[in-house]
């Protein structure tokens, strides 16, 4: 069998991708998944979230930034990053896609891609409605009190409200949208390939590994992957299209031979062609908690945890909307005591600083041509200072959200950071508490980035084409030149709609 389209990854993107293509009945895909595809509606639950200790996750450490290192969540399962993720839906600013390869991807053809995959209730011309994700908001009269009290601290410093965090313009503090329906996060797997469930056109393997992608005379014709019974397979296509994630895409490349050549034969990988910006280019948004002790029994952990979402720009930067920020309205360390005891409380809640456009960059290799050797991920997280300071500027507003007066009640103390580490004009204190403290959003991009120049670092080309390899094609947040500036789930669906379009 020859399929016309073998996927590789059925997450945010692929699931997408492989939904789209196969609405024509004479078009045959076959989508290779290596986590599980059966539907786990415990899993799919957002309070039921565990991140990288589920047995949904790739189980990958990396580095975040000095010496540290921690584990990188990455969904392994049908849905992939949609299926494990915070079910925040934000589109980036459109002018984040205007500065990526070309018109393929500008914010004109990029709009009808988000109106295309929302059912929002909103409507208009900004959004769709009756799409297969269901973005929904939080009404201001159903803010729980720890959230009204933020808003009432963030309009006091000058954050006004906002309607739609979605609109593409506004800044301040609105609520936060989410494709979660009565607690349970609608992935791509649920939204778009359950409805497709049946097609005779559409297969979808699970638990199929893909070790490498096959290449005769520069043309790629096949992929090498093991079933869950632990043997070899070759699934044949007349055009292959790699949907592994910003972690997995550039490791199955590598793998392949396609990646820069020295550092391939260094670790006995026979080059195909000479790519040197694979696994390079890794960026991801970095945010830092001002972490607060309540007094006795002012928190507890029943309510709903995250409604509001601020968005605004830095002045440390000229880039607008460069900076979100959210509040956890509780936080049980029961489970997690090195931070319970840095924090003096096993339970706390927090306001987090984000930044939206890191100028730091980190790197991903492989070590080994064998695909059970995980790839060795460097995000290098607050490399560049200008990221340090952008941070501390963040927290100093976090500091000045949580001691606000409405927010009083629940308020004790901050912990680990006296209050003489925010007297002004010494930024050294929060600058070490930022790079001790601050954490990856688990939105990992860019790694195999799209643009018209391989000797310069690009991997692909605005059709999505690997250079140099026929038939060989990366859609996932891999390709994208630049991070948007907001959580990345939506826009990589988005890309997934548009794939569709690129490949039709
Ligand atoms: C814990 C967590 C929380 C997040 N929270 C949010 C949020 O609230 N809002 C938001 O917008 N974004 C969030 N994100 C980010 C967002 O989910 C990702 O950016 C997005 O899912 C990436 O989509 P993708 O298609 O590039 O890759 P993925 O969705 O990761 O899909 C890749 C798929 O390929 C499969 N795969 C990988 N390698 C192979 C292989 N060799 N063979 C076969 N299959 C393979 C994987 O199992 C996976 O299913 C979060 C991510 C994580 C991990």
């Amino acid at each position: 069998m020859i399929y016309d389209f073998v996927i590789v990854g059925g997450g945010s993107t692929g699931a997408v991708l492989a939904a789209r293509l196969s609405e024509n009945s004479g078009t045959s895909v076959l989508l290779l998944e290596a986590g599980p595809v059966e539907p786990d509606p415990e899993a799919d639950r957002l309070g039921a979230v565990d991140f990288s200790h589920t047995g949904r996750d790739w189980g990958f450490q990396a580095r975040t930034s000095g010496d540290a290192t921690a584990p990188y969540p990455q969904g392994r399962t049908l849905g992939g990053g949609s299926s494990v993720n915070g079910g925040v839906a934000l589109r980036g600013m459109p002018s984040d896609y205007d500065a990526w390869a070309s018109p393929n991807w500008s914010w004109e053809a990029m709009a009808p891609c988000f109106r295309r995959l929302e059912d929002d209730p909103l409507g208009g011309d900004l959004h769709g409605m009756g799409g297969p994700i269901p973005i929904r908001r939080a009404a201001k009269d159903d803010l729980v009190a720890p959230q009204q009290q933020l808003l009432a601290a963030a309009e006091d410093n000058g954050l006004g409200w906002v309607d739609d965090h979605n609109d593409g313009v506004s800044e301040g503090i609105g609520p936060s949208p989410q494709n979660v329906v009565d607690g349970v996060r609608v992935s791509t797997a649920m939204g778009y390939l359950r409805p497709a469930d049946g097609r005779p056109n559409l297969e979808i393997i699970g638990g199929a590994y893909a070790h490498h992608i096959v290449i005769e005379r520069d043309r790629a014709t096949a992929v090498a992957y093991s079933p869950s019974d632990g043997s070899l397979e070759q699934a044949r296509g007349r055009h292959i299209v790699v949907c592994a994630g910003a972690l997995n895409t550039p490791a199955l490349l590598l793998r392949s031979g396609i990646g820069p050549v020295r550092d391939l034969e260094a670790v006995g990988i026979r080059s195909v062609v000479d790519l040197p910006g694979v696994g390079a280019n890794l960026m991801e948004h970095v945010g830092a908690f001002i972490f607060v002790v309540p007094p006795e029994g002012a928190v507890t952990t029943d309510m709903v945890q995250h409604q509001l979402l601020i968005r605004y720009s830095s002045p440390q930067s000229p880039v607008t909307n460069d900076m979100q920020i959210g509040m956890m309205n509780h936080w049980d360390l029961s489970q997690n005591e090195p931070l319970a005891e840095v924090c003096g409380s096993e339970l706390i809640w927090g306001i987090c600083a984000g930044i939206q456009v890191p100028r730091s960059r980190g790197r991903l290799r492989v070590l080994s041509p064998d695909p059970g050797h995980p790839p060795v991920i460097d995000l290098n997280l607050l490399d560049s200072p200008d990221d340090i300071a952008q941070l501390v500027d963040g927290l100093r507003l976090c500091h000045r959200l949580a001691t606000h007066e409405a927010l009083s009640e629940r308020f004790e103390r901050v912990a680990v950071l006296g209050e003489a580490s925010f007297a002004h004009g010494d930024d050294d204190a929060l600058a070490d508490y930022a790079r001790q403290f601050s954490f990856p959003w688990y939105h990992a991009s860019g790694t195999c980035r799209m643009g018209p120049d391989p000797d310069a670092g690009d991997v692909v080309d605005d059709f999505g084409r690997v250079h140099g390899i026929d038939r060989l094609s990366v859609f996932d947040a891999s390709i994208l030149p630049m991070i948007p500036r907001a959580n990345t789930n939506l826009t990589c669906i988005a890309v997934g709609e548009r794939a569709a379009e690129l490949l039709r």
